[in-house]
């Protein structure tokens, strides 16, 4: 799987043994506390969803174009809970928490809070 092989040349703690089953754990390899952010990758033309991956530390989609529309142009979005309809779709990303320990009903947040995160998530990856 293309994510495995991204964590396995990657030297930093990639915290392999944070399930991602919870939303938040600490790392027993770091002791960083983890979030578990899952993201769902879709075509911005017709809306279908498209598996993605990670690549250079960044989401992409593993198709260059769109087999619903022939678009290759695509959105993320950020999902609160995974589940058994989108996982074979979904990205993890074990994100650090860098901050105090966020409260996890606040964690549910709008979509400025979303955008600020993911360019948080990306510069921690390069
Ligand atoms: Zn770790
Ligand atoms: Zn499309």
């Amino acid at each position: 799987m293309m994510i495995m092989e991204y964590l396995k040349r990657n030297r930093v703690c990639q915290h392999d043994k944070v399930s991602p089953e919870v939303d938040f754990a600490y790392c027993p390899d770091c002791g960083e506390l983890i979030e578990n952010q899952w993201f769902i990758m879709r075509c911005a033309c017709c809306g279908v969803k498209v598996r993605a991956m990670i690549k250079n530390g960044e989401i992409v989609a593993q198709d260059k174009f769109c087999h619903n529309c022939g678009s290759s142009i695509y959105t993320i979005d950020r999902i609160d809970k995974i589940n058994f309809i989108d996982v074979n779709y979904a990205v993890l990303v074990k994100k650090v928490v860098t901050h105090e320990r966020p409260d996890i009903t606040q964690s549910w947040v709008d979509s400025t809070q979303r955008a600020n995160d993911i360019r948080l998530l990306l510069q921690q990856f390069q």
